[in-house]
């Protein structure tokens, strides 16, 4: 007999029984074993041997004692949320974000900089000392990261080691070889779009189809179904910022005319307000004339490119990005606006904003590591 054959399921099954318990200690702040033996079927000895594993392998820890039905009490067990992080980084022209996470997902440092991107040793060496600047003012142990995922508003390779076309950063091309010399860690790079809905659909486990909407300084998009992102056969699914949207219209940084990115993007706002996206929402804010204006239509704008990814897709669709954040107070009149051009339905319920509003794109970015590491525990 073959027992190689045997032992392969057995070895499996623990894996999948430990992967299962500290899934369970995650989604929960503490549990007991009785809880553990109660939530996933399993038998308090299988519990225990694999409790203890973690124990061993420094993933959790004995928290404190709960009382039990019976009145005695029982000891409880919660992860080591710290014991591996992963940091993300989000690139844009001008800025760099810098966060780190930790298993819970949880954000564990935040550093946000002014800085203009430039394919120099220069700017890269700026990025490995934000990067450590980081690991400093989080108090984290370097031995503890997983990986640096980066944040690119660029299209990007499937085996995520390269960007191009990347013209909001007016470069062809990108390699995360160009990090490496300052960044002592595995590195991934990740579309910014795509980044950002996947820590949407991390935070909102609920809706797993939809549409989201990426409106930045750049405009991008995501398809995910059933919480996987759909590529398109060349890796530039939903690049909807380049969606036509007027017919021989504004000019498009891709070159082209009437593309949906002038219209849509934080450039048709932020010209009033000395390219700043923050204080033209102050000015809109302030019931500031010209800002009523341009918003006004900006959001007739926004509501067409709505319907037609609706009318294609006819999924949920979420807005996000640095605009998608600011929408909350703004989210009836567009519906309203969306709904008047919809031939099925008098409602546009199915749009809503991000709930995800904290750097989703580097988040998302570092969220790749962790959830890698989560499901091989
Ligand atoms: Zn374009």
């Amino acid at each position: 007999m073959n027992t190689s054959s045997l032992k392969v399921p057995s070895l499996e099954l623990k894996r999948y029984n430990r992967n299962n318990i500290y899934s369970l200690l995650r989604e929960n702040r503490e549990l007991s074993r009785q809880s553990i033996v109660t939530g996933l079927g399993l038998s308090l000895p299988t519990v225990v041997q694999n409790l203890n594993k973690l124990l061993e392998d420094g993933l959790i820890r004995e928290a404190g004692m709960q009382s039990n039905t019976g009145g005695r009490k029982a000891k409880t067990y919660a992860i080591i949320a710290n014991a591996r992080t992963a940091i993300g980084l989000d690139i844009s022209r001008n800025h760099v974000v810098a966060v780190a996470i930790n298993l819970r997902g949880e954000i564990i440092g935040n550093l946000r900089v002014k800085l203009v991107f430039s394919q120099t040793p220069e700017y890269y060496s700026r990025i490995g000392k934000l990067v450590d600047e980081l690991i400093y003012a989080a108090n984290i142990d370097p031995s503890s990261i997983l990986g640096v995922g980066i944040s690119i508003p660029g299209l990007i390779s499937a085996d995520l080691s390269t960007s191009y076309y990347c013209r909001v950063l007016e470069v062809d091309r990108l390699t995360r070889e160009e990090f490496a010399p300052y960044i002592p860690y595995p590195i991934h790079l990740y579309h910014d779009a795509i980044a950002s809905a996947f820590a949407e659909s991390w935070q909102n486990k609920k809706d797993k189809t939809f549409f989201y909407m990426f409106l930045s300084y750049s405009i991008g998009g995501a398809i995910l179904i059933d919480s996987s992102v759909y590529p398109g056969c060349n890796h530039r699914s939903a690049e909807i910022g380049h969606m036509k949207l007027v017919a021989n219209g504004r000019q498009c940084y891709c070159g082209k005319r009437g593309c949906m990115d002038p219209y849509c993007s934080a450039k048709a706002l932020i010209g009033i307000s000395d390219g700043d996206l923050k204080e033209f929402f102050y000015l809109l804010h302030q019931h500031h004339k010209q800002a009523q204006l341009v918003w006004e239509e900006y959001l007739c704008n926004l509501s067409l490119a709505i319907h037609n990814i609706r009318m294609l897709f006819d999924c949920n669709i979420v807005l996000g990005g640095r605009i998608g954040e600011e929408l909350d107070q703004y989210l009836d009149v567009l519906r309203e606006k969306v709904a008047l051009l919809d031939p099925f339905s008098d409602n546009a319920d199915f749009l809503s904003v991000c709930t995800f509003k904290t750097e989703s794109a580097a988040v998302g970015s570092a969220l790749h590591f962790i959830e890698q590491y989560v499901s091989e525990i």
